[in-house]
């Protein structure tokens, strides 16, 4: 794997600060692939000057040159669809099917949705004697997880590139390898020099670096709760803007009136997609008590069919899979039925865990209650609706969900559920919607529209 010795600053490859590196591992076999830097305070401060230096230009270019320049750079991306697979198996260890399709696919989709919006959104309307502007928010410190590498990245670069924001990117330190062919693709694409900057390196260091500069206008961060709100409240005391996509714990709940094997399955698919390491996994499934026995059956033949190192990849390192046991542990502790799975390792070698299943499940315990971010899913059941709406809602988080039944019935349902986002009826992802949490999942929206006026700032003038 190729891995870049250098940070991606003002338009070039330049040697970092310090010295130390960071091991970049493929967890399907444990081997070193790469090294990348460690990035230190210094690395941050000439990116974060760079991208300051870039903004007024940038701010400045019209909205039709900034679409020309992301579609260029989804052209950019196109052309290395490959090479990102490739790159994404490599450092997460995504089966190949699922790397093409989605972790390199999707982004060239969002990248390309931006090259529309920049061209089409409404940056200046009329309101009375007024004309109010949409401006870019300014220097923007991305801090993005290694989930989905390049799909994180871009779902907070090509917005902000698109509102005229300039941006200093900290990748994961699991997955920079993705970030650093983004960089490449940027270079490409012709983006002037210091509208996007990459520094790699820990998150503690090179994260909080960012998060703290006071060259930076917004932090847009993806990760865990628990580092969200150090960067909220960071964000907070400099009066800063923040957008904070964080973790889920989101029901698929399977009203009476549902296709039961079909919700079954596809709220597992779901579930274990990325195996598992998804925020907006459906990984707690409601069902009526008279159809329980009969859901649990069907989803342990269902879920022996995901063959790790087959269709479900290995966890992203030795401490997430360590975290995924202890879950499992937790769960069989606190009284729940292990159907399928367990903590034993299906393979000799790489990171994997055995999709798990659990029944018998109640609300208050530990694995229905905190993210577990694996390929571990909970049955629950529930006596009416106003029970499921109950326990749908009975977590701290909010981010997504899904519904079954009746479609007036599920829209009423889901209408009472506190999350951002909630599939009907198997209904499909959409790259164009809103995607963000309520409650402790997060704060603002990405993608689509939504997702540009998180980077814009309003000004009126009077007339
Ligand atoms: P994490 O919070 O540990 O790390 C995320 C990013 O933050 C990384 O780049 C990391 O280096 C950086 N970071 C860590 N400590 C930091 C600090 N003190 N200051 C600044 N930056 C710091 O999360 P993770 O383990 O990489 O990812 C898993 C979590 O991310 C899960 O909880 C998951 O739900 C969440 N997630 C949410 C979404 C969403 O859209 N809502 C998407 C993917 C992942």
């Amino acid at each position: 794997m190729k891995a870049h010795d250098a940070m991606y600053i003002g338009g070039a490859w330049r040697p970092a600060a310090g010295t130390d590196t960071i091991a970049v591992v493929n967890p399907a076999d444990e081997q070193v692939i790469g090294h990348v830097p460690a990035g230190t305070a210094e690395d941050v401060d000439a990116a974060v000057s760079a991208a300051r230096a870039a903004f007024p230009a940038w701010a400045a270019t019209p909205p039709a040159e900034r679409a020309a320049r992301l579609t260029a750079l989804r052209d950019a991306l196109a052309a290395r669809q490959d090479e990102i697979a490739e790159t994404v198996t490599a450092e997460l260890g995504a089966p190949p099917p699922l790397a093409t399709a989605v972790h390199a696919g999707l982004p060239i989709f969002v990248t390309g949705s931006y090259a529309e919006l920049a061209a089409t959104y409404a940056f200046e309307e009329k309101v009375g004697n007024s004309t109010v502007y949409a401006e870019p928010v300014g220097v923007v410190g991305a801090i993005t997880p290694w989930n989905y590498p390049l799909h994180q990245v871009v779902a907070k670069v090509a917005p902000a590139l698109a509102a005229g924001c300039t941006v200093v990117l900290k990748p994961a330190e699991d997955t920079p390898l993705t970030a650093q062919l983004f960089a490449e693709a940027v270079h490409e694409s012709g983006l002037p020099a210091g509208v996007f900057n990459l520094v790699t390196g820990l998150g503690p260091v090179a994260g909080q670096a960012l998060a703290e500069h006071d060259g930076v206008d917004l932090v847009s961060f993806t990760g865990s709760t628990a580092v969200g709100k150090r960067i909220g409240a960071l964000a907070g005391g400099a009066v800063k803007r923040v957008a904070l996509e964080l973790g889920g714990k989101s029901a698929n709940v399977i009203l009476p009136s549902a296709d039961l094997a079909k919700a079954v399955d596809t709220g597992l698919a779901n579930a274990l997609s990325n195996a598992g390491q998804r925020c907006s996994a459906l990984t707690r499934v409601l069902v009526h008590t008279d159809q329980y026995d009969e859901a649990v059956a069907h989803a342990a033949e269902t879920i022996a069919t995901y063959t790790p190192g087959d269709r479900i990849g290995p966890m992203v390192n030795a401490v997430q899979r360590e975290r995924v046991r202890g879950y499992i542990d937790k769960g069989v502790e606190e009284g729940a039925r292990l159907v399928v799975g367990g903590t034993e390792a299906p393979l000799p070698q790489g990171y994997y865990v055995t999709p798990t299943l659990f029944a018998d499940v109640t609300p208050e315990m530990t694995i229905a209650q905190e993210e577990i971010f694996g390929p571990v899913v909970a049955f629950l059941r529930y006596e009416d609706e106003e029970d499921a709406l109950r326990i749908a809602n009975g977590t701290v988080y909010g981010l997504a969900g899904a519904v079954w039944g009746e479609p007036d019935e599920a829209v009423a349902f889901a209408r009472r559920m506190e999350a951002g986002q909630v599939d009907i009826n198997g209904g499909r992802f959409n790259p164009l919607a809103p995607f963000g949490g309520y409650k402790q999942s997060g704060i603002g929206r990405e993608l689509g529209a939504h997702g540009l006026a998180e980077f814009l700032q309003t000004k009126s003038l009077q007339f």
